[in-house]
């Protein structure tokens, strides 16, 4: 007898086909006795779809970000109804949840929001009453009762924080690839699967844009000390677990994975005075509009003239509202111009095992070159390195760097 949390993402239930192969899936393999709490994302591209119907409204619907959270909660609520109906039509209980009723606090900052607390009363009641409990993924609401999203790939999220605060046996994710592969297996062909990482090295190929995980879910998991088990909707195979200490032969790997991320773009704020606080007032007041800054380098234009340039980079879902932010704080600057560039994209090394072997940022560099690829702005972190780059060579990129760490036939 176990509680385990079993987390569906869009591509898992796209179809009513496809839901009600999940929900036979779980009642094949449900042990007698066994308390179920499934997650689920919408169906399919919805979320995307709903954003798209926003922009027909505005051109940047992000503007107004307590009606996009009412937009966007919509979508899992389709999900989770037609998914407990899915059950009931194979004769098992269950009963669907919105994240609110689930438990799921948040704080008010709506499209980004974040888990505050969890009060999953209701849940051990429907569970105690034989239900399996299906809820919505992806949201929560404020202490004023508005609904709130966690971020893109928010259910990863809802479901590990969930996991967490019932004491959950398991928490398996169950999406479109077999587990968590070195690169994206959708761009890199020879990309191989993992047996297991540590949250440490997940959280950082999941802040540098590998998107099979939400990063907050991947500090959830370490915050509870519950393993993730992340695993094919559409196999048996065993999939790989996210925990705190490898128990196999891998943790000798140096570099355990490429990231890559298309979704960023790169903002230059030209011409700005070289004096103390201006680095200061331009972030503080993205840091203001909650927009997140990425990689950042101030250079010296004209030393006679003692003025600079600063580059950084912001998410593209923030770029709207980012423009509007910088205008602003150039203009009072009286900087020169603020140019943006949006075809770019960075690709990332991750691993523990980079602290004290020299030599691999130059190893990461030479396949760049050999490649002809020309690096635009390099970030480091202790366990990565990343490079900006222009986004039509993303691909070509990530195949060079991947070839070099993990030849082909190398050991797993
Ligand atoms: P879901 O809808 O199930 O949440 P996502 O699309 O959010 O699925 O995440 C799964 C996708 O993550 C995969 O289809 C894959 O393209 C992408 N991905 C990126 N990096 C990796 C990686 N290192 N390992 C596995 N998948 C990855
Ligand atoms: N539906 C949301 C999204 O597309 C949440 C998720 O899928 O995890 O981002
Ligand atoms: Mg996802």
């Amino acid at each position: 007898m176990a509680l385990i949390v079993k987390k569906f993402g869009g591509s898992s239930v796209a179809t009513a086909e496809k839901i009600m192969n999940v929900a036979k899936r779980v009642l094949d393999e449900k042990q007698p006795g066994d308390k179920i709490v499934m997650v689920v994302s919408a169906m399919g591209d919805t979320t995307d779809d709903l954003i798209h119907l926003a922009q027909g409204i505005t051109k940047d619907p992000y503007q107004y970000t307590r009606e996009m959270d009412m937009l966007l909660t919509t979508g899992e609520q389709v999900s989770i109804s037609l998914l407990a109906m899915a059950f009931k039509t194979l004769g098992a209980p269950a009963v669907s949840l919105t994240g609110s009723m689930a438990g799921m606090q948040t704080n008010d900052v709506h499209t980004k929001g974040r888990i505050v607390g969890i009060r999953p009363k209701r849940v051990h009641e429907e569970l105690d009453k034989g239900n399996i409990v299906v809820v919505a993924g992806f949201q929560g609401a404020d202490a004023a009762g508005d609904p709130v999203t966690l971020g893109r790939g928010g259910s990863d999220t809802s479901a590990v924080a969930l996991a967490g605060a019932l004491g959950a046996d398991t928490c398996e994710i169950y999406t479109d690839v077999e587990g968590i592969y070195s690169a994206d297996p959708r761009i890199e062909p020879n990309a191989r699967k993992m047996k297991e990482i540590t949250y440490y090295e997940m959280l950082e190929m999941a802040r540098l844009g590998a998107g099979v995980m939400q990063p907050r879910s991947v500090e959830m998991g370490k915050h509870f000390g519950i393993p993730i088990h992340v695993r094919s909707t559409f196999t048996n195979k065993p999939g790989t677990i996210i925990r705190e200490e490898y128990t196999m032969e891998e943790k000798d790997f140096i570099i355990r994975g490429v990231a890559h991320d298309e979704k960023v773009a790169k903002i230059a704020v030209l011409g700005i005075p070289n004096t103390p606080g201006i680095a200061h007032e331009i972030f503080s007041a993205l840091a203001e509009a909650n927009i997140d800054v990425d990689m950042i380098v101030q250079s010296i234009r004209n030393i006679e003239k003692n003025v600079t340039d600063m580059v950084f980079t912001v998410a593209t879902d923030d770029l709207g509202q980012a423009k509007k932010v910088v205008d602003k704080v150039a203009d009072k600057l009286n900087a020169i111009a603020v140019l943006i560039e949006e075809d770019v994209a960075k690709v990332s090394i991750v691993g523990a095992g980079m602290l004290g072997n020299p030599g691999i940022a130059a190893r990461m560099f030479g396949a760049l070159s050999r490649a002809e690829i020309n690096i635009d702005i390099i970030s480091t972190s202790e366990i990565s390195i990343s490079c900006l780059i222009k986004g039509a060579e993303l691909k070509k990129a990530v195949n060079a760097i991947h070839a070099e760490f993990f030849p082909e036939n190398s050991q797993v």
